[in-house]
This record gives structure tokens, C-alpha cells and sequence, in this order.
């Protein structure tokens, strides 16, 4: 195995680019947008550099690695020798469905089909191929080249030797796979949106407010950040769509959104990507953020 396609070149596809073209695998980015592969060639440019700077690697290392990944916009083009693909494009059940129909179409019958998504079946998702034992879920966490989890969704019809082989290869990037069963949400979402959920209801029902929320949570239970600031860096969008996605495949009133959730998603706060969430990003991203007041 040696050539790895990853479909889409945001936060989390020049994350996993990154990853595997450090340990030596041929890494062949798709986009279709050139913006967002010029965008992500110059993320891992300067996160690699970070790495130089603090010792984690050699100048050449970050040569080699950057040396192995090559950029494409046609999904024919990138994945004709691809013995893995991973998808890693925007979070949307219809776009996903299209593009492993045309991966099925495309790559060689033996090619293994995974997918980052954070929410949509697996199964569901395999359905539009003809190789469902070959499609399973590598839910990264982000930042991917960071954080040491994946998340190994086993679909309905995916293979004994399909698991193995992904769990092999998260060992061989040194990340520590967890095995899991396809429903909605997977382990890592279904314990957190409900937990980021209940904090918003709690801020709604004018409990406490933001800071206080998320202080008693980073010191009282020694999470590293609130579930407020952890939501605004998710994206509040995202959460929302998690969330409704668990709501329609539990139907069960737990998961449904709370109400200020969808009513900041609909006015744009979407947290740090749009400036402002739970907290104002407006000046500055990381640092000194400030929390919003809610009546
Ligand atoms: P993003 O919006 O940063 O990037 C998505 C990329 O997909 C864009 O560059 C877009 O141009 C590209 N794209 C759209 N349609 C395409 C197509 N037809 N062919 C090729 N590329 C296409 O999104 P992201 O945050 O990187 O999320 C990607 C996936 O990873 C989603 O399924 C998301 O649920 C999942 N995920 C995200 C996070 C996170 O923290 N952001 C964590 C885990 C999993």
C-alpha cells in the first residue's frame, strides 16, 4: 500500500494528506476547487514548519514530506492508483452519496473506500457501491496530524479483513484506532454533542452563563475547554447537523437541538469560523476571547 487518495482538501483532508505523506505514503489530494488545494499545500507547508522549529522533525523530513503529496481536481485522475481512498469532503449526505457512486465507478475493484464523516451512515453510504465490504469509516479528530484517535466505523457490510487492514494502518501512523459499530453519531459524538447540547440548554435556561458554564466544566471535571468554546470551535453549524442527524436516526427528544442552537446557526454565528459564537472572535481567534452575554 503505498498510494492513498484523500477527497477533499479542508481542515481535515490537508490534515490526513499531511499524516500519511509524513510516513511515507504516496498521498494524492483531491479538490475541486484549486483554491482549497493551493490553501491546503500552504497549511501543511506551515504546520510542518512548526514542526521543524520545535524539533518534531528535519528541514528534510518536511521536504520528503511535502514531496509526497501530489494535487488533483478530477476524482478519475487522483484515485486510479489508489489502493485506499479517504474521503474528507464537506459534510453532506447527498454530495457524499455522488461521490462514492463515481469512486465505485472509477477505482480499481480492490481499492478500499473509507470515509471521514462525522455523522452519515456508513451503510447508507456504502449502499451506492458495489463493493460494500470495502467501505468503512476513519473518523480522524482534528487536528489531524495532533490528536491521536480514529474512530474505525464498521458499516453493516464491511469485512472482517476490510477492519483489519484500517486498523493495521491507523497503527502504522501512530495513531490509536477504536473499533465501533455504524450508528448514528458513532461513540465520540454521541457522548459529546449531547453533553455540548445539554451545556447550550443549560445557558438558555439562564442557568449561568457562558464563562461560568464553561469554567465549571474545565475546572470541576479537568476538561482542557468548556463545552461552549469547544462548540464554537467545532462549528455551530456542524454540532447542529450532528445533532439532527441523531435526532432522525434515534427519534428520540434527547438529541433534539436546543432551540438558541439552531436560532445562532441561522443568524451566522457559527462560532470561530464566522468571528462569533459563544465567544467573540472578532479581534482575536485563540487568545482573549471573550464571552457573549445572554439575556
Ligand atoms: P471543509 O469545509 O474544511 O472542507 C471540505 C472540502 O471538500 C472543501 O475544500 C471543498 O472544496 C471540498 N469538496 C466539496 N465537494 C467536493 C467534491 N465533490 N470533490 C472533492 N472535494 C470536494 O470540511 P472539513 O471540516 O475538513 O470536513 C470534512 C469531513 O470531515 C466532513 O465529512 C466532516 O464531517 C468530517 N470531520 C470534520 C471534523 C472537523 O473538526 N472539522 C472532524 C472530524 C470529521
Amino acid at each position: 500500500m503505498k498510494n492513498i487518495a484523500v477527497i477533499g482538501a479542508g481542515t481535515m483532508g490537508n490534515g490526513i494528506a499531511h499524516t500519511f505523506a509524513q510516513f511515507n505514503y504516496n498521498v494524492q489530494l483531491i479538490d475541486i476547487s484549486q483554491n482549497s488545494l493551493d490553501k491546503a499545500i500552504a497549511a501543511i507547508n506551515k504546520n510542518l514548519t512548526r514542526m521543524v522549529v520545535k524539533e518534531k522533525i528535519t528541514n528534510a523530513d518536511k521536504e520528503r514530506t511535502l514531496a509526497n503529496i501530489t494535487t488533483y481536481t478530477s476524482i478519475k485522475e487522483g484515485t486510479q492508483y489508489a489502493s485506499l481512498v479517504i474521503e474528507a469532503a464537506t459534510e453532506n449526505l447527498d454530495l457524499k452519496l455522488k461521490i462514492f457512486k463515481e469512486l465505485d465507478e472509477v477505482c480499481p475493484e480492490d481499492t478500499i473506500l473509507a470515509t471521514n464523516t462525522s455523522s452519515i451512515s456508513i451503510t447508507q453510504i456504502a449502499s451506492k457501491t458495489n463493493r460494500p465490504d470495502q467501505v468503512i469509516g476513519m473518523h480522524f479528530m482534528n487536528p489531524v496530524p495532533i490528536m491521536n484517535l480514529v474512530e474505525i466505523i464498521r458499516g453493516y457490510n464491511t469485512s472482517n479483513e476490510v477492519m483489519k487492514f484500517t486498523v493495521d494502518l491507523s497503527k502504522k501512523i501512530q495513531k490509536t484506532p477504536v473499533e465501533v459499530n455504524d450508528y448514528p453519531g458513532f461513540v465520540a459524538n454521541r457522548i459529546l454533542m449531547p453533553m455540548i447540547n445539554e451545556s447550550i440548554e443549560t445557558l438558555y435556561n439562564g442557568v449561568a452563563g457562558v464563562l461560568e458554564i464553561d469554567t465549571v466544566m474545565k475546572l470541576g471535571m479537568a476538561h482542557p475547554m468548556g463545552p461552549l468554546q469547544l462548540a464554537d470551535f467545532i462549528g455551530l453549524d456542524v454540532c447542529l447537523s450532528i445533532l439532527e442527524v441523531m435526532y432522525d436516526g434515534f427519534k428520540n427528544p434527547k438529541y433534539a437541538p436546543c432551540p438558541l442552537l439552531v436560532n445562532m446557526v441561522r443568524a451566522g454565528k457559527l462560532g470561530v469560523k464566522s468571528g462569533e459564537g459563544f465567544y467573540d472572535y472578532s479581534k482575536n481567534r485563540k487568545a482573549e476571547i471573550l464571552a457573549k452575554q445572554f439575556e
